[in-house]
């Protein structure tokens, strides 16, 4: 047999930094003979709650219907139930079923999309960002152009021109999201200069009052040159379920030729799609029932993050975000790794120093907490 390895596969998907976090969790625990689970968890952006009981129910009845009748595979870009429920959704009324992608969540959707540019493209990510650009475009012959936030955390479109670039809003890990304006003033910059937003909507669902765009169509001229993806997994606490899904405006165009048929081309030499019963799941979170569901969670997780940022600052620390998602950026005096070591070492507290994001001087504390998790932060987290 004559196999050669893929070199991008030799490549550990994880950026080093995430490797040395978790090593060092393990040798604390293993010299402290304590588990993880004891540790205060400030690291993972990840669900705190269990699954709702109507969310169970759906996947139930719906591998229930599977043994009543047959149901293989269905159109690869998602089945029309999930497609119209997400249509039903006001910012996306005008979408038709087939501009809508159903997906496995946002980092399959993003792997999906990076698939449209051709080798040598260049695509735009701007740093602090989530690690998941990163470690994707790596593997791809796609070249990555950082552009790195200002002093107060904020981005400017480029001078360079690109063909594509990743917008997070609200973003991981600052939380900040950003404003109509700002916005807009990017959309023009891509009209003008035939550049792709591939925007990253994870956190749309902790906006909560009407100061930021929920979606980036709120804006005119984004169905030109934008990308919209959507996930489950924060809303909804689906994680562990797997679903998302990315709206690919018929109006984005290259040489005056639709992309969308490329689009799912691409898609359907992909992927077989998403399971029916997570479909179905995902119909019942997008429900009146559903709806209310993630606003309490999203409310529920803010809410703990703001009492942690208040107790930060009242200990005398510059801490940035918490407002439009969960997650606050701690200012530290010296490399984030030495305040992560102190608080790992000293108060069992586990945090992400922010070289994984891309800002070294920074602390990435997670509020997707539970009642608990909280309560014992507030007791122990002095530096
Ligand atoms: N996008 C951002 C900004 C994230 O922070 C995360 C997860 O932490 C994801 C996407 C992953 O989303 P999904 O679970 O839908 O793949």
């Amino acid at each position: 047999m004559n196999f050669t390895i893929n070199p991008a596969a030799k490549k550990t998907s994880k950026e080093m930094l995430f490797l040395w976090v978790e090593q060092q969790i393990q040798n604390h625990c293993a010299e402290k003979k304590i588990t993880k689970k004891e540790l205060i968890n400030l690291g993972i952006g990840d669900t705190s709650h269990v699954l709702p009981l109507f969310i169970k129910n759906a996947i139930v009845d719906a591998t229930n219907e599977m043994t009543q009748s047959p149901i293989g595979y269905g159109d690869e870009t998602g089945r029309l139930f999930l497609k119209d429920a997400i249509a039903n959704q006001k910012a996306y009324q005008s979408f038709q079923p087939e501009e809508i992608f159903v997906t496995e969540g946002i980092a399959n959707s993003l792997s999906h999309l990076i698939g449209l540019f051709g080798k040598g493209a260049k695509i735009g990510v701007l740093r602090p960002c989530y690690p998941v650009y990163i470690s994707l475009l790596k593997h791809t012959e796609l070249e990555i152009v950082f552009i790195d936030a200002d002093k107060d955390h904020s981005f400017s479109p480029p001078k360079e021109r690109l063909d594509g670039i990743i917008l997070c809003s609200p973003n991981n890990p600052t939380s900040l999201a950003f404003s109509k304006q700002c916005l807009k003033k990017w959309i023009d910059w891509a009209c003008n200069s035939n550049c792709i937003i591939l925007f990253d909507a994870a956190y749309n669902s902790f906006i909560l009052d009407n100061c930021y765009p929920n979606s980036i169509y709120e804006i005119p001229g984004a169905k030109k040159v934008a990308i919209e993806m959507k996930s489950f997994s924060k809303s909804h606490g689906f994680s562990g379920l797997r679903l998302g899904y990315f709206l690919f405006p018929k109006e984005i165009s290259y040489q005056n030729i639709s992309l969308l048929p490329f689009c799912k081309n691409l898609i359907a030499s992909k992927t077989n799609g998403v399971s029916f019963p997570i479909q179905k799941a995902g119909v019942a979170a997008l429900s009146k029932e559903g709806l209310a569901f993630s606003e309490k969670c999203c409310k529920l997780y803010l809410n703990r993050t703001q009492i942690l940022k208040k107790h930060l600052e009242k200990n005398g620390h510059t801490v940035i975000g918490g407002q439009c998602a969960p997650y606050l950026f701690l200012k530290t005096e010296t490399d984030a790794k030495h305040t992560f070591e102190k608080l790992l070492f000293e108060k069992n507290i586990i945090t992400i120093p922010g070289q994984g994001f891309g800002a070294k001087n920074f602390l990435r504390i997670s509020g997707f907490i539970s009642e608990n998790t909280l309560k014992r932060s507030l007791k122990h987290f002095f530096i």
